[in-house]
């Protein structure tokens, strides 16, 4: 039976739960394979670790384990087809026009996916049969993997969010030091960083957050132990694959340059990195490679470190549900551009140390904030911009299409107005000099736009081979072809008039169909003295079909018109590939600098969002210092005060100041008065503040921060076997192994997960340590009143508390924070508040009572014996209704049948 193409009718519904993939193959070839599965089979042995996804006509089959795998993730049918070696083959297929939803969810599922194509039509295949003198009859199509999909090398605009970078990212290690390098293949940002130790690599990796992370495989025991929640993203390659003499050899061959130097300087580690990163991309994308702008080398020591925890905690991307919405990056996105907002992401996710780089971003804020019109203007064109970085991608890569030229075009018109609005605007000519020196077109540039805008259709076909997407006048041979087409039907319309009038039938008509071409048709009525024409000499009229309605004829004029229009239609296709593939290459040539326009319209989205957010919210610009100032003047949380405004109701704002001699702020007061809250916005400031952002406060005065730590709330690690307590003291002990005095420290509750002594004894031990040893500025927000006593000690340590006010019995937050300790902790009123039972609370009360009259000793069993036994009101008896007290009365054996039955009836009326 032939395999090719298949039928789908005899399905089975698979209710199978999917299986990793094997690494190695159970597939073995055998002679009594058909040929097309032998095939199959040597193209699935190529790509073990890999879904194939087989090209048979319409569809992308699968076989085997793929198949009970796929059916099972996508939810779609399963059939047998054959037997393997007397056991049955698994198959289910996805229409290969329609496959990128089912690609996107099997890529999610953490699989990779080898798209195995058809090189050749099953015609071709039988003439090339023929010419090379075999049987037609045994063709089989040439096949062969076209692309390898894996979760970090993904183009398509449907399996990507146009905000977020989609990062591959690749770890090595070379004489004990490590390299990570990073690329987005689908706009073609590549970066490149040392890294001092796996730990700092590891913090890296979860700042960058890469879809796959490349790894050399005998690292696989190290991350294995420190890192096993990226093992889901861990693509491990063979350490030959990581050799960085190689490396050097295949980054200046990609860029075409004839020495490293030329790229810039890297350490091994980097190069090992950067090198086994193109390797793969080159054996994933089976060497078309998309535009990669050269290797940017990113300076750990001009980052701010945030540590996996903290960034978890502040919830700067992503909230602890793992959710954009509600994350910091949500609330003060402004970008008008999917590359502004993935711009801002990177940022948010490496807040940088260097003033001089931090104060150029803010001075391009300001000219916005200082320009609303011109920040209106260049708002509304970006606002038109399409994605260049990501059309750029799939045009190198050679997955783009006529849209994708267009996008370029718009990029190219509106970049140009952006540059002209930026550079006709005084105070913005210096803040954006470097912006408007790449948006300033070259001579090659400009003549690509020109030729762009000259050669594309306003409204073209998503794929070249549709066709009719190049503009009329651009090519003169094209526009001939096109005259020859309209004339060939301005020639059909004659030959139709002709033949009404010859054969006097006004309702004759030639139409075209898929199957008969260009055909006469005229109703079967009429065609009797057309069809008895047949034996007259000369008669032009040839019989080609007879349907229920009519009949249908051709002519030898009409059939070589046909011959024309088609041949014509064959040729306009093939100029307009040739035209296409010509702007491709032009495109592929500027491919820097259009990447440099991209990066500065980037730039300029983002300075445009933090103004138009500080406008929306009247934040101010951060004043950086290089001393250890942390002064804010009534700062506010960024988050929960936009979630406020939603509601009409307004936020406390809040004074800070960590400064000598008070750089240790004790914070005490109720639950629910709004401390973690107040930690939180003064980290956040501070981190805004180095992204070059205006912040959320009437004034603030921050030297430069190197590292935030941020242990808030209660949460346990059970994957890695750390319960609440264990992940409590393993985040505190990495801040106090850390922090410098030039870190900021947010800290909430520590020693709450264990008994009230142990607890209070190991913050007490935290404090002393952060405030002898680490010196750091540092907020620790507790329930330990007895940490006050501290401050006698400790002459940096300051305390203040969360304002509450007792009105009636119940408490009112007022959200303020104010100097000294608080004298209560109001644990009871907000349990209250939180509506537990009322015995519940009384009886707590009780119990408060009892406590702090008693003496520290003993109290415990004092308590047992003084107070009453816990006790809940009986509930109030429910009266009776009519008919139960009517019930009460009887006396079943008392009563006569007859008497039983008016008792029924007295009943029924008394319900
Ligand atoms: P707990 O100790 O129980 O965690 P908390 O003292 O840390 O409580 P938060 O969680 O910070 O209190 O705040 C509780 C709620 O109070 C917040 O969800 C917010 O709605 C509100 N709130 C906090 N700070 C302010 C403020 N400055 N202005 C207005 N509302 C605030």
């Amino acid at each position: 039976m032939p395999f090719e193409f298949a039928g789908h009718s005899r399905y089975e519904s698979y209710m199978g739960t999917a299986t990793a993939l094997k690494d190695e193959t159970e597939i073995t070839i055998s002679s009594a394979d058909t040929p097309m599965m032998a095939q199959y089979k040597r193209v699935k042995s190529e790509h073990p670790d890999c879904l194939l996804f087989y090209r048979m006509g319409d569809f992308y089959e699968l076989f085997f384990e793929d198949a009970l795998i796929a059916s099972a993730i996508l939810d779609i049918t399963l059939t047998k087809r054959g037997k393997n070696q007397g056991e049955e083959i698994h198959m289910c297929g996805v229409p290969f026009h329609a496959c990128e939803p089912y690609l996107a969810r099997l890529i999610k599922a953490g699989h990779k996916v080898a798209i195995c194509e058809q090189l050749e039509t099953p015609d071709e295949a039988k003439a090339r049969m023929k010419r090379e003198g075999k049987p037609a009859s045994k063709a089989l199509v040439r096949r062969e993997v076209g692309r390898i999909v894996t979760p970090g090398t993904i183009t398509e605009d449907h399996l990507l969010e146009s905000g977020s970078h989609n990062y591959l990212a690749c770890l090595a290690q070379i004489n004990g030091a490590y390299g990570l390098a990073w690329v987005d293949l689908s706009t073609g940002s590549y970066k490149v960083q040392p890294q001092a130790d796996f730990t700092e690599a590891l913090r890296a990796l979860n700042a960058i957050n890469p879809a796959e992370i490349l790894a050399s495989d005998h690292l696989r025991g190290e991350i294995n132990s420190a890192a096993p929640d990226v093992q889901t993203r861990i693509t491990y390659q063979a350490r030959s694959l990581f050799d960085s003499a190689n490396a050097a050899e295949r980054l200046c061959r990609y860029y075409g340059v004839g020495s490293l130097q030329s790229l810039g300087s890297f350490s091994p580690a980097e190069l090992s990195a950067c090198g086994a990163l193109l390797d793969y991309i080159d054996r994933t994308q089976k060497g078309k490679i998309p535009y990669l702008a050269k290797p940017q080398s990113v300076l750990s020591a001009g980052i701010m470190q945030i540590d996996p925890a903290s960034r978890r905690n502040l919830e700067l991307i992503r909230t602890m549900a793992g959710e954009r919405k509600g994350s910091l990056l949500d609330c003060i996105d402004r970008t008008s551009s999917p590359a502004g907002s993935r711009l801002l992401q990177s940022h948010l996710a490496q807040p940088l140390t260097d003033i001089d780089e931090i104060t150029a971003r803010l001075d391009r804020v300001s000219a916005f904030c200082h320009d609303t019109k011109l920040r209106e203007a260049a708002t509304d064109h970006l606002r038109a911009m399409p994605d260049i970085e990501r059309g750029l991608s799939r045009l190198t890569a050679d997955r783009g299409g006529p849209r994708d030229l267009l996008m370029i075009r718009e990029g190219l018109v509106q970049a140009e107005i952006i540059r002209a609005l930026l550079q006709s605007a005084p105070q913005a000519q210096i803040p954006f000099g470097d912006q408007i020196k790449s948006l300033r077109q070259s001579p090659d540039l400009a003549a690509l736009q020109d030729s762009l805008s000259k050669a594309i259709t306003e409204n073209p076909p998503f794929l070249a081979r549709d066709g009719g997407f190049i503009a009329p006048g651009y090519s003169p041979a094209l526009d001939q072809l096109r005259t020859l087409r309209d004339e060939s039907r301005r020639l059909i319309a004659g030959l139709q008039s002709k033949y009404q009038a010859d054969t006097g039938i006004d309702r004759l008509k030639i139409t075209y169909n898929n199957v008969l071409g260009y055909f006469i048709e005229i109703t079967a009525k009429q065609a009797d003295a057309l069809l008895a024409r047949k034996a007259e000499a000369g008669n032009p009229y040839i019989h080609r079909q007879t349907t229920a309605n009519a009949v249908r004829f051709t002519t030898t004029e009409l059939n070589d018109l046909e011959r024309d229009i088609a041949s014509a239609a064959e040729k306009m296709l093939a100029l307009e590939l040739e035209i296409f593939s010509q702007m491709k290459e032009a495109v592929a040539a500027n491919a820097d600098a259009l990447s440099c326009v991209a990066g500065a319209l980037a730039a300029i989205d983002v300075a445009a969002s933090h103004a138009t957010l500080a406008a929306d919210y009247n934040y101010c610009r951060p004043e950086l210092t290089l001393g250890t100032d942390f002064s804010i003047t009534k700062g506010r949380h960024p988050v929960v005060e936009q979630a406020l405004r939603d509601t009409h109701t307004a936020f406390a704002p809040n004074d800070t100041a960590l400064e000598n001699p008070q750089s240790l702020w004790l914070l005490t007061g109720p639950n629910m008065a709004g401390k973690s809250t107040y930690l939180r916005q003064n980290a956040l400031i501070a981190i805004l503040a180095q992204i070059g952002a205006y912040v959320p406060a009437q004034r603030a005065v921050i030297g430069l921060i190197d590292k935030v730590f941020s242990r808030v709330g209660a949460s346990d690690d059970l994957a890695r076997g750390h319960s609440t307590f264990m992940v409590e003291m393993v985040e505190t002990a990495s801040i106090l192994n850390q922090a410098t005095p030039r870190s900021l420290v947010i800290l909430d509750e520590i020693g709450r997960g264990t008994a009230t002594f142990d607890g209070l004894s190991i913050a007490w031990a935290c404090v002393e340590h952060l405030h002898d040893v680490n010196r750091c500025r540092t907020l620790f927000a507790t329930h330990y009143h007895e940490l006050t006593a501290l401050t006698s000690r400790l002459q940096n340590l300051a305390c203040h508390s969360m304002a509450v006010k007792e009105w009636q019995g119940d408490i009112v937050f007022l959200h303020q924070v104010i100097g000294g300790a608080a004298d209560r902790s109001y644990g009871i009123h907000v349990a209250k508040l939180a509506g537990l039972p009322d015995a519940v609370i009384t009886r707590a009360r009780a119990v408060l009572d009892l406590l702090e009259t008693s003496e520290q000793s003993g109290s415990l069993s004092k308590l047992t014996d003084d107070l009453p036994l816990f006790s809940v009101a009986e509930p109030a008896q429910k009266p009776l209704s009519g008919a139960e007290s009517l019930l009460q009365d009887i006396n079943p054996d008392d009563l006569s049948p007859r008497e039983a039955l008016e008792w029924v009836y007295r009943l029924k009326a008394a319900l």
